[in-house]
């Protein structure tokens, strides 16, 4: 027999709150396996998980250590892309985003964003500085 499963069906399968395999109604389908189902004991909706897989593979807790990349443009390739020569900062000057900046302090820094008007994020070699401008 080959009862194929579709919402509203139900379906056998582990609950992580009963912590046991039981009788579930299915939500959602994904193709031909169950996605989303919600359990007849605990009343909990969540995504399908097979009995059988459960078993045989203990559950370890997953560590997901995502290396955490760094949204910021690294000074390098921001430095690369400038094609205007650097400005001497100084806090009376305005700056615009992606301008060339000479820090006397924090040395070349290219203009990320400009916040307001009255200030901006700046990339230095070594740090992400938010400075004052257009004063
Ligand atoms: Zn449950």
């Amino acid at each position: 027999m080959s009862e194929s499963l579709s919402a509203g069906k139900e379906v056998l399968s582990y609950c992580n709150s009963c912590k046991a395999s039981l009788a579930h109604i299915i939500e959602v389908m994904k193709g031909n396996v169950p996605h989303k189902v919600k359990c007849k004991t605990c009343k909990k909706t969540h995504v399908y998980k097979d009995p059988s897989k459960v078993n045989a593979t203990k559950t370890r807790a997953r560590r997901t250590t995502k290396k955490s990349k760094s949204t910021v443009l690294s000074w390098s390739e921001a430095i690369a892309k400038v094609k205007t020569p650097a400005k001497k900062y100084s806090p009376k000057e305005t700056f615009l985003e992606g301008d060339l900046i000479d820090h006397p302090t924090f040395g070349k820094g290219v203009v990320e964003k400009n916040l307001d008007n009255t200030k901006i994020v700046v990339i230095f070699e070594n740090d992400l500085k938010t400075l004052v401008h257009g004063r």
